[in-house]
C-alpha cells in the first residue's frame, strides 16, 4: 500500500503534500483487525536505477530456501504443523514448555504491547513471528532479539495508533 494519499510520505525524494489529519484518515481505513491479520509490514523506499545496480547482492534464494525448509521440518517435528497454523493456546504451550521464551524476551514484548498499545491479537501475532524468526536460526530458546526483530516488522500497528 502507499503511506498516504499522495505516496511520498517518508520519501527521500520528494516531499508529501498530505496533511498529517489526511495521512491519518488514510490509515484507519485499513481497520486493527485487518492489520493484525497481515504478518508483515515493512516500510519500502523507492530506489533509482543507481541504487538498483550498486545494491549488494544478498543470499541466493536457494540459499534461503533451505533455511526456511530446515526452518519447517523443525516445526513440524516440534509441534505435527507449521508456525502459522498454531492456535494461541498451542503457540503458549510451546513457548511455556518446547522453545521456551525467555525472561527477557516477554519482558520486551511486555513493555512494547503497554508503551505502543498493541492489541491482544497482534500479541500472539508478534509472538508467533518471534517464533519463526527463532526457528531460522535453529534457537533454541525464544531471545529477547527474536522479539524486537519481530517488533519492527509491525510498523503499522504502532503508527495506527
Ligand atoms: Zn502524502
Amino acid at each position: 500500500m502507499n503511506p498516504c494519499p499522495c505516496g511520498y510520505f517518508g520519501s527521500r525524494q520528494r516531499a508529501c503534500r498530505c496533511s498529517p489529519e489526511q495521512v491519518q484518515r488514510y490509515r484507519l481505513r485499513l481497520s486493527g483487525p485487518l492489520l493484525d491479520r497481515i504478518d508483515l509490514h515493512i516500510p519500502m523506499q523507492t530506489i533509482n536505477s543507481d541504487e538498483l545496480q550498486n545494491a549488494p547482492i544478498g543470499d541466493s534464494s536457494q540459499l534461503i530456501r533451505e533455511r526456511v525448509i530446515a526452518a519447517q521440518k523443525r516445526q513440524l517435528l516440534r509441534q505435527q504443523k507449521l508456525n502459522a497454523n498454531l492456535s494461541n493456546t498451542e503457540l503458549d504451550e510451546i513457548l511455556a514448555n518446547k522453545l521456551v521464551a525467555s525472561a527477557a524476551s516477554l519482558e520486551l514484548l511486555a513493555k512494547a504491547m503497554s508503551q505502543l498499545k498493541f492489541s491482544a491479537r497482534a500479541y500472539h501475532r508478534i509472538l508467533k513471528l518471534a517464533l519463526s524468526i527463532a526457528d531460522l536460526s535453529d534457537a533454541q530458546t525464544l531471545e529477547a532479539n527474536h522479539i524486537s526483530e519481530a517488533l519492527s516488522y509491525r510498523g503499522l500497528d504502532r503508527d495506527s495508533q
